[in-house]
């Protein structure tokens, strides 16, 4: 039996993957009905507001009445809140389905077992951890965000081959891309998936990032930058886009307008712990932190990180801004960067 249940849970993490960024800041999941050993329906989160998983799966089944006899299996705990949908341990109990396998529990305090309580409360047998560190994995922001009270932070940057992020002197005022069009088109896709990429004042000042995904298909993710003084101008790149940018500053005299949201940190405390609370609070489940080496070198020394992607330029820049250094205790990927190609070098 045990052997079954990983099988099917297996076919919800699949159908989970299908969901994953459309699905934030809600978990993408997969469910899965089965009837006499046989898939009789699916489903997977849709993009956020939309149905959840065991919602879809549930209206796919052509015969609704063979429900009563059948097993859900799904990754994630049904929900048991009204949020955008009304809950999902609703549904399971009004369909009289007689037996639930769950993945994992859910984090969030509105659900964490109570949706697994409800059901078993309504005779429902329910089975929970099956594929446990599998669907927490599968949800590797979603689980972030709720256990640790903060975004899922990714660091990104490029270096030369003998490991510095940008020359010592610029010529003009634009992006140094240790880089090309793959690298660049890759990290426009990732703009599309992840919910916020940040930049320091240095990067403002030196590239005039817009921080908007063009060379890709999807949304914006929202753009946030750190500017003690309150000294970058309304005219830069990451002011101008539809979406007001967020700018983390110490000067109070700043007051937010149509380009720019003002928030307030104590610069001289524990800004990547402010800088992570804050972003809590705006519900903003993970972070690209974009450079530069200063605001990077912040994060890895409050050991406030979950993943390091690095560009590794052929080019060699004899001197320059120094890379940021990490140790590889965390997941960290590596892309190699030669004229007309990329390649993921490493990856643990
Ligand atoms: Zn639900």
């Amino acid at each position: 039996m045990l052997e079954k249940d990983e099988y099917y849970i297996s076919r919800c993490l699949q159908l989970a993957k299908q969901g994953t960024f459309a699905a934030m800041p809600n978990p993408s999941v997969g469910a899965v009905i089965v009837y006499k050993d046989q898939i009789i329906g699916e489903g997977f989160t849709s993009a956020y507001g939309g149905a959840h998983a065991e919602v879809n799966a549930i209206a796919s089944v052509q015969h609704p009445d063979l429900l009563k006899e059948s097993t859900l299996y799904v990754s994630l705990e049904p929900c048991s809140h009204f949020g955008k949908t009304p809950p999902c341990s609703d549904l399971v109990i009004a369909k009289q389905i007689p037996r639930v396998v769950v993945g994992t529990i859910d984090p969030f305090a509105k659900v964490c077992g109570m949706g697994i309580q409800k059901m078993k409360d309504a005779g429902i047998e329910v089975i929970v951890g099956v594929l446990e560190k599998a669907c927490q994995q599968s949800n590797q922001r979603f689980f972030t965000f709720h256990q640790k009270k903060r975004p899922y932070i990714i660091l990104k940057w490029a270096e030369s081959q003998d490991g510095f992020i940008a020359p010592l002197h610029r010529t003009e005022q634009a992006p140094v891309w240790l880089s090309n069009a793959y690298a660049k088109q890759l990290v426009h896709k990732w703009r599309s998936e992840e919910m916020a990429f940040l930049v320091g004042t240095h990067t403002v000042l030196e590239d005039n990032p817009s921080l908007t995904t063009r060379s890709w298909y999807g949304k914006n993710p929202v753009r946030i930058y750190l500017d003690r003084k309150g000294q970058i101008p309304t005219s830069f790149a990451i002011n101008q886009q539809e979406e007001p940018a967020i700018c983390i500053t110490a000067n109070r005299e700043m007051k937010s307008n149509e380009h720019t949201r003002y928030y307030y940190a104590d610069f001289d405390g524990n800004l990547v712990q402010q800088i992570c609370t804050m972003l809590y609070e705006l519900q903003i489940m993970s972070v690209v932190i974009e450079g530069g080496t200063q605001t990077i070198q912040h994060f890895i020394a409050a050991n406030l990180w979950d993943e390091a992607r690095i560009f590794i330029s052929e080019a060699v820049l004899g001197e320059g801004i120094p890379a940021p250094q990490i140790k590889q205790t965390q997941q960290t990927k590596r892309y190699a960067i030669a004229n007309n190609e990329l390649h993921i070098l490493h990856a643990l």
